[in-house]
């Protein structure tokens, strides 16, 4: 059965828009994959020519510079990539980026990054993780200290995904020690030129082999009070809770089109795959499998469409986004896991899709907040 993958959100302009997301991938991803797999990073150009096809930020008002879009275009453009497994470009981080300064930034500094990271000039990503510290933000060093022009950062972060193509950081940093989350403020750094900047190696990760991820550090990093995010100190706690529903929704939505993508791959291999003089897909274990996939996709698809809804609307609340980050990375898990088993040995082949699904899927459940941390959140919304 070829699942039917309407999505309840979508419309003909949205699936219109699809086609052209569909394009570009196919014409200038899927080419280079596996070179940015070995080389442990997508490169600049890639983000240049997504943002010249209008994909970067889809969500961010025309003002801008964005093409008018709302959550569903990024969504699109999401799934596209999480049904083929390319996980070197990690869209998402970079658009949650440009919502914090959308969101919280004084007008200056959103005329003066949002357009750049419209058009794929500036990369963005967010550091809190801390070598010491992840899931207990709170428990982070890094500290920035008055200066008579501004800020210095002084610290060290670990795990940054586009960590080294970043052009723009937004670094979660103390400006007083002796509060808890009232004393955490978000700093924008631009890395160009930056004394006291620098990025440690590429990590060598099980998966997300294209995906740069790494470690970065802040020698007395000299910053203006235009880099203080929304020129309020203080505010770094509450600016990052205000935005979780979005970027745990994400994640929800790439798991269930990972799942997809899985499922059908695997369709199509036991339909092809001989064994004992039939196809692998006549064995009644398959069949079991398949479709408890199919059932555990279709059942998902009407809470992750609702959520997507929700959020389009402005009324997502971030334990149900947890329940949707918390069910589809599990679930991602599972179905991927299953997935290999019915592929056989050719399962375990980097060269097939559904082995780095299989790698890819793992992180899903530990970044973005483990699913422990989500459990935690939901309970405490009982
Ligand atoms: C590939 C990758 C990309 C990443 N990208 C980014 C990024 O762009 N920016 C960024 O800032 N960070 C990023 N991270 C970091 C990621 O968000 C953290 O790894 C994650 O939040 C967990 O933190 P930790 O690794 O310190 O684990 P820890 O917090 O040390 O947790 C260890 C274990 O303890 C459990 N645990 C912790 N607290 C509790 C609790 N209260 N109750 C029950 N169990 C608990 C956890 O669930 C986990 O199982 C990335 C990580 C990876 C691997």
């Amino acid at each position: 059965m070829t699942l039917n993958t309407t999505r309840s959100w979508s419309d003909s302009d949205l699936d219109l828009y699809r086609d052209t997301v569909v394009r570009f991938i196919e014409e200038h991803m899927v080419p280079d994959d596996e070179a940015a797999r070995m080389r442990g990073h997508v490169g600049h150009e890639i983000w240049r020519k997504a943002g010249e096809f209008g994909l970067l930020c889809s969500d961010v008002p025309e003002q801008w510079g964005g093409v008018g879009g709302d959550f569903r275009h990024e969504a699109v453009f999401y799934e596209e990539m999480a049904r083929r497994s390319l996980t070197g470009m990690n869209a998402s981080v970079h658009t949650i980026v440009a919502h914090y300064i959308l969101n919280h930034g004084t007008q200056e500094q959103k005329q003066r990054y949002l357009p750049k990271m419209i058009a794929g000039e500036l990369v963005g990503a967010i550091a809190m993780t801390e070598p010491g510290t992840g899931s207990d933000l709170q428990g982070i060093k890094t500290k920035a200290e008055r200066t008579p022009s501004g800020w210095k950062i002084q610290g060290s972060k670990t795990f940054i995904s586009n960590g080294y193509l970043a052009g723009l950081v937004l670094v979660v940093a103390k400006t007083d020690p002796t509060q808890g989350a009232k004393g955490m403020s978000i700093f924008i750094v631009e890395t160009e030129d930056c004394p006291g900047y620098r990025v440690g190696r590429l990590l060598d990760k099980v998966g997300l082999k294209a995906q740069d991820t790494s470690e970065l550090f802040f020698d007395d990093v000299e910053l203006t009070e235009a880099h203080l995010l929304g020129g309020r100190e203080g505010q770094g706690f509450y600016q990052l809770m205000a935005d979780l529903p979005y970027e745990r929704l994400i994640i929800g939505v790439t798991a269930l089109a990972a799942m997809e993508g899985a499922y059908e791959a695997t369709l199509d291999y036991v339909r092809d795959r001989k064994a004992f003089g039939k196809a692998v897909s006549d064995f009644q274990n398959t069949k079991f499998k398949l479709a408890e996939i199919a059932t555990e996709i279709k059942v998902g698809r009407a809470f992750i469409d609702q959520c997507v809804l929700a959020l389009v609307e402005g009324k997502l609340d971030t334990a149900t986004a947890s329940m949707a980050k918390l069910w589809g990375s599990e679930a991602q898990g599972r179905v991927v896991d299953t997935c290999v088993q019915l592929f056989g040995g050719y399962g375990y082949m980097n060269e097939y899709l559904i082995a780095r699904m299989f790698i890819d899927a793992r992180i899903q459940r530990i970044y973005g907040g483990t699913s422990e941390i989500m459990k935690e959140v939901i309970w405490r919304s009982l």
